[in-house]
């Protein structure tokens, strides 16, 4: 479930712009570093898509001094305006300025996740401090702090649109929270603490890769290959083969690789050193062991939330969510917490029983989970995954996803080859409206690659906005880490995967849909909390009998999923929804506990990790999701806010349940109401008041233990 990543700097509060301006570079040292550098030069190309095929490695730093430079003349500029302070010259001049550094930056940090290399990650630990120093010197400026500040204090009378004291309210915080109100003493540690954060975080998430193209489990023979399917097989060898072992099999730690191996291999042992390969990315011991700098990463966040005036990290994260205190997110997850590990421990004896059955003469254990879940899901409900893979054709599943948005709100997708793209496996599509009107570009990088940072998610290299006087389309784009098909044969999803594309694309539309005014309040601006709202709702659509009867197709007969396993895959949608929950839920709750730790310097991660699972009783053969030393939603922008998918899922559960009463999937009100409050309408209105516009009143947990099947 790994979602949206932050993807920008962080360096200012704006967002990917437009370069059709001629930039502003009068200082001497940038002209000559600027001079025959794409990433500074206007985007001559179709959409202003950044020019791929012109960038390299060695443009980025000038392209950055560049932009920093730029950025603080913009600044300073605004900083010193003699006239009194309005929202015009104050909150758009600073919605106008750092453009440059932001495209640059917007077209860095998704390469460094979606295709790095050493030379990339080694600017990446040299900028990412910068960053950090760059928006301090921006949000700690005092002279622009008083100014927002005093618009901030006569916001009622500016005589604002809801959207402009958003963004008001949007810069306010940014300067609060990066200590511009505290004393000159506090600022500076401020500074270091962010500057510290950034270093450590850039090789927090280096050290995972790490730990993943470290490791491959080479399959030598058919013993090894014991219970893998010929689909399985195919992904296997194109992992080997893709990793400089030709002609052999092997599992790499990519979800989509080891996790199926786990449900299928019959191999007891291999399983055991797969998961624990798996579970000990990032506390390998050595270089790359991330549990020494996870804890120093939270003393400095704790840190900075005492200096801020906050008693712990989770009650500054959470000040500004939808959930408020730490107390409403505990309170939901331990709603879930106990009907859900009741039901995983039904499900354990179940598969107890299926151990035995087989002649076992051991306890289910981690890496068996999967193994003998999947056996009594064909025994109980007489599906077999690698029965419906073969109708979860990669291509077809992204029809799906383009079709649903085609009769929810009327797009149009257009496959174009002549963009130049970043890898030859990215595939881009213009996304047009009803009226023929160009909506965006949206790119699908769907593969899984060592250069790729694992898990899925979308990101933008540019977003949404109407402003002086132009509006700018955006350019979206889903990663994700699907294995590919053997040559010749097309890429074969698994359901989890199949539901996974249309939760990044459910992002991907929040993007493109986007319309608003101000760059401040774009899609990227919502609650964590509520962002992932429009993606895992649209997870439903793709689980409806109307959609994969349709696009469910056989990839060599093109015969639909068969009617008789439809309806098995309906009945066995509970199925394992105890293990499922319980180790969502398990690392919701370490992310909780590890951000309310009032004083964290010097926590042993192994420790406070059992303790945790201890006191919650949580069993020990399903364990986190996420474990905390490659936890890296904690390290992105999801530090306290790892529940947000169960808060969100809340309002999906419920938000569904309406199209599902309406009696019509496509319901025309619905989707209207759901375009203009939820997916276009980014961060321009409070998330509980958005909610209550489309579905006119708040959402219950009910719906949400309905889903699960835990109600
Ligand atoms: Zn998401």
């Amino acid at each position: 479930m790994t979602r949206i990543m932050a993807k920008k700097s962080g360096a200012t509060a704006k967002k990917l712009e437009q370069t059709k301006k001629a930039p502003a570079g009068q200082k001497g040292a940038a002209k000559t570093s600027a001079a025959g550098n794409p990433l500074l030069a206007p985007w001559n190309t179709p959409f202003e898509m950044p020019p791929f095929d012109k960038i390299k490695t060695r443009h980025y730093m000038p392209a950055f001094e560049v932009g920093f430079e730029e950025n603080i003349a913009e600044i300073d500029a605004i900083a010193g305006e003699k006239a009194k302070p309005t929202f015009a010259n104050t909150i758009e001049a600073l919605e106008r300025a750092g453009r440059r550094l932001e495209d640059a930056a917007g077209v860095f940090y998704n390469l460094s996740s979606a295709d790095t290399n050493a030379e990339m990650q080694k600017i990446e630990r040299e900028v990412a401090p910068r960053f950090a120093k760059h928006g301090m010197r921006v949000y700690q400026n005092a002279k622009l702090f008083q100014r927002v500040d005093a618009l901030m204090k006569q916001r009622k009378s500016l005589g604002l649109t809801l959207e402009q004291s958003r963004v008001l309210e949007r810069y306010h915080r940014s300067f609060i929270r990066s200590g511009a109100a505290l004393d000159a003493k506090s600022r500076k540690r401020m500074a270091a603490i962010a500057q510290k954060l950034a270093t450590l975080g850039t090789k927090f998430g280096q050290n995972v890769l790490a730990d993943e193209q470290d490791y491959l489990l080479v399959l030598e023979n058919e013993q090894d290959l014991a219970g893998l399917s010929p689909a399985l097989r195919a992904a296997a060898s194109q992992t080997a083969a893709e990793r400089g072992h030709k002609g052999k099999f092997a599992i790499s730690l990519a979800r989509s690789s080891v996790e199926p191996f786990l449900q299928f291999s019959a191999r007891r042992d291999l399983r055991e050193q797969a998961f624990k390969a798996w579970r000990q990315r990032g506390a390998k011991g050595g270089k790359t062991d991330n549990r020494k700098l996870i804890a120093e990463i939270l003393a400095l966040r704790a840190e900075r939330s005492h200096l801020l005036g906050f008693k712990t990290s989770a009650d500054a994260a959470l000040e500004f969510t939808m959930a408020k205190r730490p107390a409403n997110v505990r309170k939901l997850l331990m709603q879930v917490w106990e009907p859900a590990r009741e039901r995983a421990r039904e499900e354990r004896e179940e598969l107890q029983k299926a151990v035995v059955a087989e002649g076992g003469n051991f306890e289910v254990a981690g890496w068996d989970w999967r193994y003998y879940a999947e056996k009594v899901r064909k025994t109980k409900y007489d599906v077999d995954e690698a029965e419906v893979k073969p109708y979860l054709q990669l291509d077809n599943v992204i029809t799906a996803a383009f079709d649903v948005a085609t009769r929810l709100f009327g797009l149009k997708f257009t496959e174009r080859t002549d963009l130049p793209v970043y890898h030859l496996d990215v595939r881009a599509f213009e996304v047009t409206g009803k009226d023929g009107r160009h909506v965006g570009l949206f790119l699908g990088d769907y593969f899984a690659r060592p250069s790729k940072r694992s898990g899925a998610w979308m990101s933008g290299y540019r977003d949404q906005y109407k402003f002086d006087g132009e509006e700018v389309r955006p350019i979206v784009v889903n990663v994700n880490n699907f294995p590919k098909g053997a040559p010749g044969e097309p890429s074969l999803l698994s359901l989890d995967d199949a539901r996974t594309l249309f939760h990044e694309f459910g992002h991907g539309l929040h993007g493109l849909l986007s319309d608003v005014n101000y760059p401040a309040v774009c899609m990227t601006s919502v609650e964590k909390d509520f962002v992932e709202l429009p993606s895992q709702l649209y997870e439903h659509w793709f689980m409806h009998p109307a959609v994969l009867k349709k696009f469910a197709r056989h990839y060599k007969t093109g015969k639909p999923l068969p009617e008789a396993l439809l309806e098995k895959i309906k009945a066995a949608r509970n199925f394992n929804q105890g293990f499922a929950t319980v180790e969502y839920v398990t690392s919701a709750i370490v992310d909780l506990d590890l951000h309310t730790l009032e004083e964290p310097d010097g926590l042993d991660v192994d420790k406070f990790e059992k303790k945790v699972l201890g006191r919650i009783g949580s069993p020990a053969e399903i364990g986190m999701r996420h474990r905390i030393p490659h936890f890296q939603h904690i390290i992105g922008g999801y530090a306290s806010g790892y529940y947000s998918y169960m808060w969100s899922e809340v309002m999906d559960a419920d938000a569904f349940k309406a199209f599902e009463e309406s009696g019509d999937i496509f319901n025309r009100e619905l989707a209207k109401k759901l375009h203009d409050y939820i997916y276009s309408a980014g961060g321009t209105q409070d998330p509980a008041d958005a909610y209550k516009a489309f579905r006119g009143r708040l959402p219950t947990p009910q719906a949400l233990l309905e889903k699960r099947g835990l109600a």
